[in-house]
């Protein structure tokens, strides 16, 4: 607390991510990282990109980003929308298609970035609660409202919602935008990026960060009709207009053109997921179905934090969350390699 802060800050509550601790040889299974490096296609553009050309800004409109985008999604590049992560994407939105009198909703287990956000740009919300199975059902949506988002997968459960039922959502909810965060859809979930050219109330979220390996760039996108785009570049030219800098541009256009890489690295962990989820069935745990690179576990014997402390001890890191009541039995556990696994499942032998 100051007395030169403004009134915003004194009522902010900022999002606390996963640890990243400065120790080697740690397993990190706790922010739902590419357990694989990015693709070398990658790594060779970047390397070309260290050049003398980083003294010029570049280019304000990502229109190499944008068309690499479009060209993966079979759409236009004018209902692309580019930034530095998906957080970033999704601050924009919050201010430029979320900000309404009435309130925003979403779950009462999420990505927990949402309250922040609408704390930063005072937006009302109200959260609808999971079913007790943790699913989303989205006839509890069916009330006025400024908007609405969720993950799908969601998190931190990872539990997929089926496309026929975001359908059903866009046509009830035909006054607001309806906001999905795909951050982890490439790991088995249908995405609603092919309904886009149908709903204009529909904005896909995507990030670089996890099936593309690319965390350390940060890029994000968003995809939805050009009236939607529009109201994002008009706040993105009102903050930052160079938010993509040339290295994040390149790496990441590099990134979107090699299909194979990206296919071969999301079957992998695919199949690792599977493997993981048999094995901790046998340990005793009770698995929550996943669409994404994480699955959300607990075990009758030991509760969440215990588990996570006790893996931590062993050097490997899960995340934890207290809150609601609801999940603190939970862990979450990023996937990894194959090795990770077995490291894991080993600690977890050792320790029930
Ligand atoms: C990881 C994640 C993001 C943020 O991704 P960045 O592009 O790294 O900012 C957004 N939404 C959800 C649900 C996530 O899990």
């Amino acid at each position: 607390m100051s007395k030169f802060w403004s009134d915003i800050v004194h009522k902010l509550t900022p999002y606390v991510p996963g640890e990243q601790p400065k120790l080697d040889n740690l397993v990190k299974l706790n922010t739902n990282e590419n357990p694989y490096g990015p693709s070398p296609k990658v790594i060779n553009a970047l390397k070309l990109e260290a050049a003398d050309s980083l003294r010029l800004y570049p280019d304000p409109n990502s229109d190499a980003l944008k068309a690499a985008i479009a060209n993966t999604h079979n759409l236009n590049a004018s209902q692309v929308f580019v930034g530095n992560g998906s957080d970033e994407v999704l601050a924009h939105v919050f201010q430029a298609l979320l900000k309404h009198s009435r309130p925003l909703l979403f779950p009462d287990i999420t990505y927990s970035f949402y309250p922040v956000y609408c704390g930063l740009y005072d937006i009302e919300y109200q959260t609808i609660p999971l079913a007790t199975d943790f699913t989303i059902n989205v006839d509890d949506y069916d009330e006025p409202n400024g908007g609405i988002i969720f993950p799908n997968p969601n998190a931190p459960t990872g539990i997929p919602l089926a496309l026929v039922e975001i359908e059903k959502l866009l046509k009830k909810n035909t006054q607001s935008v309806v906001v999905i965060d795909e951050a982890y859809v490439d790991f088995g979930t249908e995405s609603a990026v092919r309904l886009i050219n149908t709903y204009p109330n529909l904005l896909v979220i995507h990030t670089l960060s996890k099936a593309r390996s690319l965390a350390g760039l940060r890029v994000g996108y968003a995809l939805g009709a050009p009236e939607l785009i529009e109201a994002l570049i008009r706040v993105k030219d009102s903050f930052n207009s160079y938010p993509i800098d040339r290295f994040a541009s390149a790496g990441a256009v590099a990134a979107m053109q090699d299909v194979e890489y990206f296919e071969t690295t999301c079957r992998k962990i695919i199949a690792t997921r599977t493997a993981l989820i048999k094995d901790l069935t046998q340990l005793g745990f009770d698995v929550l179905p996943s669409g994404a690179n994480f699955i959300f576990a607990k075990h009758t014997s030991k509760d969440g934090a215990e588990l996570t402390a006790a893996l931590r001890e062993k050097n490997i890191i899960v995340r934890h969350f207290k809150s609601p009541s609801r999940i603190a039995p939970y862990v979450r556990i990023t996937i990894g390699t194959d090795v990770q696994s077995q490291t894991l499942i080993k600690a977890l032998s050792e320790l029930l």
